[in-house]
């Protein structure tokens, strides 16, 4: 019997009202059939604002510590089931158990962050222009916010939106990715143990193209929240523009990052192998395109290209895999047709460039990490983003012309640097044209407390998610001026 996964809306765990559902199966063996989800219709949008709707004024309306409250539950509780979303991630999503079990104790810490936000959301006390009066600004709830999120990390993307939306006293209504719908339900199923009231979260699985336009044009939706492609993400900028809607975008990379002539090779190396091939690849922030000074490339390249040979892909649940399959068909597709585009450019295949053979590959899709040489600036392969385990490698003859070429994309999301010259350091720092600059360090990763967005088509750049930034994006300010007398 294949388990049946539910809506939440208003508390009440429903079907979709065409009875229609979506089977989701495992990335790594396509036969793991993990369940079903409902293929929800434009009505059950609607009904899901209604019930947002409903639920806001009693939200809005406790203290901060009562709701912060609901969210320290929350993460108490996922902190005593690591092991079993961990498993229940890597079945969805298909990264490695290691992978996954970063993700579900990063999302305790975000829940927690997040739950102190409640002692520390406020405002500001001004001085008075005339006497006996107390001026003040204070930050209020939007209304109900739209979350929309992609597949690749099916957990905490969603925390770190529905976290400070909820714990400033907004009501949710969350459109999850289709290819990771059961993380979501489940996500939202802890949250109502946790003590959340009917209402407060609603959750509607299936697909964006039927459901986006209903759930980000509706008058009941007061703010889009939504991570993706550009290409989704940039049409949904232009249908929540007539109504003023609050929209925060945070789309795709092209991550460049720049080996120094100077670099500590091996250290490069592993930066840029964790940075492309970590999580198959599939993280906005991965390293796609690494930029290496001539007097060093031939070393960094062999280097490179054997420890991608030697990466041990397979399924994320087994022991000891470095690299899990794609999360689904699709985008096993794309991977293979950019390396073929790469190919038809000019570029080298020097490492992978197809699907892996073997018994154990025969039902997953699987996709080798792929070493790409010969790059030039304008290919397509060093322009648009792949999302998947993809290294393009371009000759670089100066810092100059690497910085150059590290700023030669329409994105803008994260940029790296390797070098033990602390100038071209600071130098890469100030001029990178990347919303989160890395020196020394992967393209991908980031902390909670600290600002986390894309410049250019990467992000629409007026709000940042995680640290302050979550708490401006979801509310708005009021200045009060009482007159004492
Ligand atoms: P996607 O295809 O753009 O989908 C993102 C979300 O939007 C999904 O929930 C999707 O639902 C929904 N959607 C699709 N069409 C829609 C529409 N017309 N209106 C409203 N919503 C719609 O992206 P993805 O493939 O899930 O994720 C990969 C992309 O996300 C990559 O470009 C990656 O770089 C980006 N990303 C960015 C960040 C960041 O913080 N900058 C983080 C992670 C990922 P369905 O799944 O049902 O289509």
């Amino acid at each position: 019997m294949v388990p049946e996964y539910r809506n939440c809306i208003g508390g009440e765990w429903v079907a979709a009202s065409s009875g229609d559902w979506i089977e989701v199966r495992n990335p790594a063996d396509t036969d793991d059939v993990l369940g079903q989800v409902p293929a929800s219709t434009v009505a059950d949008v609607q009904a899901a604002i209604a019930a947002a709707r409903a639920a806001f004024p009693a939200w809005a309306g406790l203290t901060p510590p009562e709701r912060g409250r609901v969210l320290h539950r929350a993460a108490n509780l996922l902190e005593t089931q690591v092991d079993a979303w961990t498993s229940a991630l890597t079945r969805e999503e298909g990264k490695t158990r290691m992978e996954s079990q970063r993700e579900v104790v990063r999302s305790v810490e975000l829940l927690r962050y997040f739950a102190g936000e409640a002692w520390r959301v406020g405002g500001d006390l001004l001085p008075a222009d005339t006497p006996n009066t107390l001026l003040y600004s204070l930050r209020v709830p939007l209304g109900v916010c739209a979350i929309i999120t992609p597949w690749n990390f099916p957990l905490s993307i969603p925390v770190w939106k529905i976290a400070p939306a909820l714990v400033v006293g907004n009501t949710v209504v969350f459109k999850p990715a289709s290819a990771t719908p059961i993380m979501a339900i489940m996500l939202t199923s802890l949250l109502h143990e946790a003590g959340l009231p009917a209402g407060v979260l609603n959750i509607v699985t299936g697909a964006g193209g039927a459901l986006g336009d209903a759930l980000v044009t509706d008058a009941g939706i007061d703010a889009v929240s939504f991570t993706g492609s550009y290409s989704v993400g940039h049409a949904l900028y232009q249908k929540t523009a007539p109504r003023l809607t609050r929209t925060h975008l945070e789309m795709g990379g092209k991550n460049p990052v720049i080996v120094a002539a100077d670099a500590d090779l091996d250290k490069a190396v592993q930066i840029v192998a964790a940075g492309g091939f970590g999580l198959t690849g599939q993280a906005c922030t991965a390293t796609s395109r690494v930029i290496v000074e001539r007097p060093v490339l031939q070393a960094f390249t062999e280097r490179l290209v054997a420890t991608a040979r030697n990466l041990k892909v397979g399924p994320g649940l087994s022991d000891g895999m470095q690299m899990g399959p794609a999360v689904s068909t699709g985008q096993r597709t794309t991977d293979l047709d950019y390396i073929e585009i790469a190919r038809s450019e000019g570029a080298k295949v020097l490492a992978g460039g197809g699907a892996p053979e073997g018994s154990v590959y025969a039902r997953g899709h699987f996709v080798q990490p792929t070493v790409l040489a010969g790059l030039t600036p304008n290919m397509r392969i060093a322009q648009e983003e792949v999302f998947g385990p993809v290294i393009g490698l371009l000759e670089a003859g100066d810092m100059e012309e690497a910085l150059a070429i590290a700023n030669n994309t329409s994105y803008g999301l994260s940029a790296g640097i390797i070098t033990t010259d602390l100038r071209r350091a600071i130098r890469f720092a100030e001029r990178a044209e990347a919303g989160m600059v890395k020196v020394n360090q992967g393209t991908v990763g980031a902390s909670i407390q600290a600002p986390f967005g894309g410049f250019k088509n990467s992000g629409s750049g007026m709000f940042r998610e995680m640290g302050k930034g979550a708490v401006e994006f979801f509310t708005k300010v009021k200045t009060v001026y009482i007159d004492g007398q």
